[in-house]
C-alpha cells in the first residue's frame, strides 16, 4: 500500500499499524501526547495520556479483542501475559447452578483479558514499535489535512501543530472521540455526516491493589449490577490490581460527591458484591476519576454516491463511539482496524473502493452494536430511577432482572449465549432467538414463584441515608 500516516497512537491507531505493517505497508504514527515508552505496567499507569483521559477508567477487554489477538497477533497476547495480565477463561466461572456443566467446543472463544487499559496500550505500543516498517512519533500533533481537489477532495498528507507537513499515500484518522477530523474535512469542503446521542451518564472509577497473600475474589458471576439510580462494576486488572466503576445519571447532582474518595468507598461499601473486593486489604492506588459528556456517535465517510473523500479513512472512536458502560470500545476499535487493514490489502491502490467496502463491513459488524447501545440507553433514560412504573422501559428492565439474569444462572444455553453476546462473539440480538427467549420468558413468568433475590444493594433513599447526603433531585 505504500506509506500510511496514522493520526493517533491509542488502541485503534496502534491496532491499524500492527495489521497494516504485517501486510507490508510502511507506517508512521503521530501521537500528540508526549509519552515516551514506559518500562513497566506501573509506569505506564502513570502515563500522561491527556489525549485519551479514559485510560484512567476501568476497561473490560472482551472476547472479540482477545480472539483477534489470539488469532492474528499472538505475540501481543503472550507479551500481555508476561507482564502480568490474565486470560479469563469464562467457562471456568460457569455458575454451579446451571443445568448442564459439560464443556462445549465454542468455549475456546470465551476468554477475556484482565489488564489495565494502560498496560494493554503499553504492550500494544511495544509490539508495534518492534516492527521495522513502523515509526512512532510522540508529542507530534496533527492539526489539518493536506488535500487536493480532483473530482473529489483527495488527502495527500497531514499538517502538524508546528505548521510543518508530511505526505502519505493514505491517511487514517484514529484520533479518538475528540477527533478534529470533522473540522479538517470541512476545510476541504466536505461535510461529515454524523448522528449523536447523549448516554446520560457520569462515570466514576477508582483503582485498587490487593497486597500479596489473599486471592482476588473471582466468583461465578461478573460483579456488575444496576440499582436503578446507580450502576456498578468491578473490573479485574493486571498485577493484583482491580478497579471499581460507579455510574449515575448526568442530571442527578445528588451523587456528584462520589468524586470524593471517602464517599466513593462508602457507596461501594453499601453494595455487598462490590464491597467484598475491598475487604481483603486492598489499597486504593488512584483518586476517583470522573468523566462526563459521554456520547453514542456514528459517522460515515460514505455519501449517496460513495466515498465523500479519497485517500482518507477514519476508525475507532473517531468514527463510532458508544456508551463505555458496555465495555466495547477497544474491541470495536481493534476490530475496525483489522477490517480496514484487510480491505486495504485487497484493494491497495483504490481508496474509493476501500471506503465502500469498509463501510459495508462496519454496517455489518459494528453498527448493530452501536444501535444496541443507543436502544439500551434510550430505555435507561426512560426508566431513570428505581421506581416501578409500568411503562415499556420498566417491563424491559424487569425481564432483564427477573428473566434474563436468573436464566443465566440456570440454563447453560442462556448463559453461553449471554456470555458470547457480552463478548461480541454473537450479534446483540442473539437472546431474541426463539429458543433462548422462550427460556428467558418462562423464567420471567415464574418470577413470583421464586424466593425473591436479595437486593443488589440499598435503594436510593437507603443509600442517601447511609451516606448522610441530601437528595438534590
Ligand atoms: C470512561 C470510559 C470507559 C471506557 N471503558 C471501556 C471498557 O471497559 N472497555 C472498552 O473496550 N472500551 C472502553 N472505553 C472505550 C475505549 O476507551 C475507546 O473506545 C478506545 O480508547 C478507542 O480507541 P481509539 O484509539 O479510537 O481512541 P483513543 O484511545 O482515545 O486514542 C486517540 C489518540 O489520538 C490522539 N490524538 C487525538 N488528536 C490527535 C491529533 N490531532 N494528532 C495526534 N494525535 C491525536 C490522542 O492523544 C489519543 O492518544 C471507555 C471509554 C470511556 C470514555
Amino acid at each position: 500500500m505504500g506509506h500510511v500516516g496514522i493520526i493517533g497512537g491509542g488502541v485503534t491507531g496502534l491496532a491499524a499499524a500492527l495489521s497494516l505493517s504485517k501486510m507490508g505497508s510502511d507506517i508512521t504514527i503521530f501521537e500528540r501526547d508526549d509519552t515516551p515508552m514506559p518500562s513497566s505496567p506501573d509506569e505506564a499507569f502513570k502515563w500522561d495520556r491527556r489525549g485519551a483521559p479514559q485510560v484512567r477508567h476501568s476497561h473490560a477487554l472482551l472476547g472479540r479483542l482477545h480472539n483477534l489477538l489470539r488469532d492474528f497477533h499472538p505475540e501481543v497476547l503472550n507479551m500481555l501475559i508476561d507482564v502480568g495480565a490474565t486470560e479469563i477463561n469464562l467457562a471456568k466461572h460457569m455458575p454451579a447452578t446451571l443445568d448442564d456443566l459439560s464443556p462445549h467446543p465454542n468455549d475456546k472463544d470465551l476468554f477475556m483479558i484482565a489488564a489495565r487499559r494502560t498496560t494493554f496500550e503499553w504492550v500494544l505500543r511495544q509490539a508495534v514499535a518492534e516492527n521495522p516498517n513502523v515509526t512512532i512519533h510522540t508529542g507530534r500533533g496533527v492539526n489539518g489535512l493536506l488535500t487536493e481537489e480532483e473530482t473529489l477532495p483527495v488527502v495527500k498528507g497531514v499538517q502538524f501543530d508546528d505548521g510543518s507537513s508530511s505526505f502519505f499515500d493514505l491517511v487514517v484518522a484514529a484520533n479518538g472521540r475528540r477527533s478534529q477530523a470533522p473540522k479538517w474535512l470541512k476545510a476541504a469542503g466536505v461535510q461529515l455526516p454524523e448522528e449523536v446521542e447523549n448516554t446520560g451518564i457520569i462515570y466514576y472509577s477508582r483503582f485498587f491493589r490487593l497486597p500479596k497473600g489473599p486471592e482476588l475474589p473471582f466468583g461465578d458471576r461478573l460483579v456488575a449490577g444496576d440499582l436503578g439510580y446507580l450502576k456498578y462494576g468491578v473490573f479485574w486488572g493486571d498485577n493484583r490490581t482491580f478497579s471499581i466503576t460507579l455510574t449515575t445519571s448526568d442530571t442527578d447532582k445528588t451523587f456528584w460527591g462520589i468524586r470524593n474518595p471517602d464517599t466513593f468507598d462508602a457507596v461501594v461499601g453499601n453494595i455487598p458484591a462490590a464491597a467484598e473486593w475491598l475487604t481483603l486489604g486492598a489499597e486504593p492506588i488512584t483518586k476517583v476519576h470522573s468523566m462526563s459528556g459521554l456520547l453514542n456517535r456514528r459517522r460515515t465517510l460514505i455519501g449517496p454516491d460513495g466515498a465523500i473523500i479519497k485517500g482518507f479513512h477514519m476508525i475507532g472512536d473517531a468514527l463510532i463511539c458508544t456508551n463505555p458502560l458496555y465495555g466495547r470500545g477497544c474491541s470495536t476499535g481493534f476490530w475496525q482496524a483489522h477490517l480496514l487493514a484487510e480491505i486495504i490489502s485487497s484493494n491497495p491502490n483504490d481508496s474509493f473502493t476501500q471506503a465502500k467496502e469498509f463501510d459495508s463491513a462496519i454496517q455489518k459488524h459494528v453498527i448493530p452494536w452501536y444501535e444496541a447501545s443507543v436502544e439500551s440507553d434510550r430505555a435507561n433514560l426512560k426508566v431513570g430511577t428505581d421506581s416501578d412504573s409500568n411503562d415499556d422501559g420498566a417491563i424491559r428492565k424487569s425481564i432483564l432482572r427477573d428473566g434474563l439474569i436468573p436464566a443465566t444462572q440456570t440454563s447453560a444455553k442462556v448463559w453461553r449465549a449471554f456470555m458470547r453476546m457480552m463478548n461480541m462473539l454473537e450479534t446483540p440480538k442473539i437472546l431474541l432467538e426463539p429458543d433462548l427467549s422462550a427460556i428467558v420468558m418462562e423464567t420471567w413468568g415464574k418470577r413470583h414463584e421464586r424466593d425473591a433475590e436479595p437486593p443488589l444493594g440499598p435503594n436510593r433513599s437507603e443509600m442517601l441515608e447511609q451516606l448522610q447526603i441530601i437528595d438534590l433531585n
